[in-house]
């Protein structure tokens, strides 16, 4: 679980990324009605993609840009939340114990992770979700756990209020909640589902 700390302190636009045509259940009459049928998804957006997009929405849930062991855009946290509201599965990195592989968001981590700033008003960053380098066992690499590296404009390790935090991740539910004091985690907080 080795980090360090990556200091993007950008606000990203999370809609970017999500921007997607919103599925509608409605095809459009006349002689195109059968190509729209086609070409729209009938059935509603399961609850992974609901919960990803309102994330994406989420203006003070902000992303690293970059991840410590590599580069790899397409398995970036924003990319991965991206990747789920759109219907598809979220990408690990090349490099780590599960190379390049597709992998589900656990609904109860996107829920968890919404409520931190829904429920708790905090402000932060995600550094990885899938991505990245964890141990071989990481729950990670399952979709049921996210890193934080910046709460409210500070820094985990930096002053930052990673206890309030990390207990607000316990009353979401979190089974297993890390951070400074524990073991290569001096510089982020991991909440797992
Ligand atoms: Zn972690």
């Amino acid at each position: 679980m080795k980090r360090l700390a990556v200091c993007v302190a950008v606000t990203v636009s999370a809609i970017a990324l999500a921007a997607g045509p919103a599925a509608t259940a409605e095809p459009s009459p006349g002689k195109h009605g059968e190509a729209a049928r086609r070409h729209t998804p009938a059935k509603p957006a399961s609850e992974s993609a609901r919960l990803a997009r309102s994330i994406l929405n989420t203006k003070s849930i902000t992303y690293a840009k970059a991840h410590v062991g590599g580069t790899d855009k397409a398995s970036l946290p924003q990319q991965n939340l991206a990747d789920v509201s759109n219907g598809r599965l979220a990408k690990t990195s090349p490099w780590g114990h599960k190379k390049g592989a597709r992998v589900a968001l656990d609904t109860r981590m996107l829920n968890g992770v919404l409520k931190l700033n829904t429920q708790h008003h905090y402000k932060f960053e995600i550094s990885e979700l899938v991505g990245g380098e964890h141990s071989r066992t990481s729950k990670h690499y399952a979709g049921r756990a996210v890193d934080v590296t910046w709460i409210n404009g500070r820094h985990v390790g930096k002053k930052a209020d990673h206890r309030g935090l990390m207990n607000a991740c316990r009353k979401l539910g979190a089974t297993l909640v890390l951070g400074p004091g524990d073991k290569g985690h001096s510089t982020h907080v991991h909440c797992q589902w």
